[in-house]
C-alpha cells in the first residue's frame, strides 16, 4: 500500500501505538512497526474485537501486533480466527493424515518432524520404515512427505525406479512423477497424490517394492 494515499492515514487511532485505527472512509487499518529501512506495511483488516477466535475461544488483545494475526474461514464469512491458530489446526490435520495414512498402507515406521520443503506449507515428515520382525529392524527405505500446495508430496527413497508401479495411474489428476535427489538421503522417486485415498494407495504401492516386508 502506497503511504502517499490521502486513505491510509489513520483518523482515528484504537491502539495505544497508534498504528492501528480507522482512516478517513471509516476503514480499520494496521500498519506494521516501521523496518531497518522505515519501511511500513499497512493492512486493512476487520474489526475482530467484539470476536472469539473460532478455534481458541480466545479474543484479541488490543495491540496492532494481535489484531494482525487475524483470518476467516473463506466458506464461513465473518467466523474469525488467529492466523497463528489456523497455521497449528493445519500443522495437525496434516501430521495427522499422514500417519493415518502410513497405518493404511500397512506400514511399520518411526516418524520424525522436519521443516516444510515448500515456503508456507505445514512442516513435513521423515519416515523410516521398520520391517515387520519382532525387532521391528530398519530398513534402510525413507519416505520424506507433506504438503505441497494443495497436493501432497511423496519422495520415495530406497527402491529405485519405480515407474512400472505408477504405470496406471499417471493420467490421474495431481498426479506427478519424477525421479531426483536429495542432498541428504539420496536419490527418490517422487510422486504426488490429490487426496489422502491416493496417497495410501501411492504408499502400498512403494511397499510392495520393499523386500522383507511381510503385510500386517
Ligand atoms: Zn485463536
Amino acid at each position: 500500500m502506497n503511504d502517499e494515499n490521502a486513505f491510509s492515514h489513520i483518523k482515528t487511532p484504537i491502539t495505544p501505538d497508534g498504528r492501528t485505527g480507522f482512516n478517513e472512509r471509516g476503514n480499520l487499518m494496521a500498519w506494521t512497526a516501521p523496518d531497518e529501512s522505515g519501511a511500513q506495511s499497512g493492512y486493512y483488516i476487520a474489526d475482530v474485537r467484539p470476536y472469539k477466535c473460532y478455534i481458541c475461544d480466545r479474543g484479541w488483545g488490543n495491540t496492532t501486533e494481535e489484531l494482525l494475526n487475524q483470518t476467516q474461514d473463506a466458506s464461513h464469512p465473518g467466523q474469525y480466527m488467529h492466523k497463528t491458530c489456523l497455521y497449528g489446526h493445519q500443522k495437525l490435520v496434516s501430521r495427522n493424515q499422514i500417519t493415518d495414512s502410513l497405518i493404511a498402507a500397512g506400514f511399520l515406521f518411526d516418524m520424525t518432524e522436519i521443516p516444510a520443503r515448500y515456503p508456507g506449507s505445514t512442516p513435513w515428515q521423515r519416515v523410516s520404515v521398520l520391517l515387520g520382525d519382532p525387532d521391528r529392524t530398519d530398513s534402510s527405505f525413507r519416505i520424506v512427505m507433506g504438503r505441497r500446495r494443495h497436493v501432497w508430496e511423496l519422495r520415495l527413497h530406497g527402491a529405485g525406479d519405480l515407474s512400472d508401479k505408477f504405470e496406471d495411474v499417471k493420467e490421474t489428476k495431481g498426479y506427478q512423477e519424477q525421479s531426483k535427489e536429495d542432498p541428504e538421503l539420496g536419490p527418490y522417486y517422487l510422486v504426488h497424490a490429490w487426496e489422502t485415498d491416493q496417497m495410501i494407495d501411492y504408499l502400498s504401492r512403494f511397499w510392495s517394492a520393499i523386500p522383507g516386508l511381510t503385510p500386517r
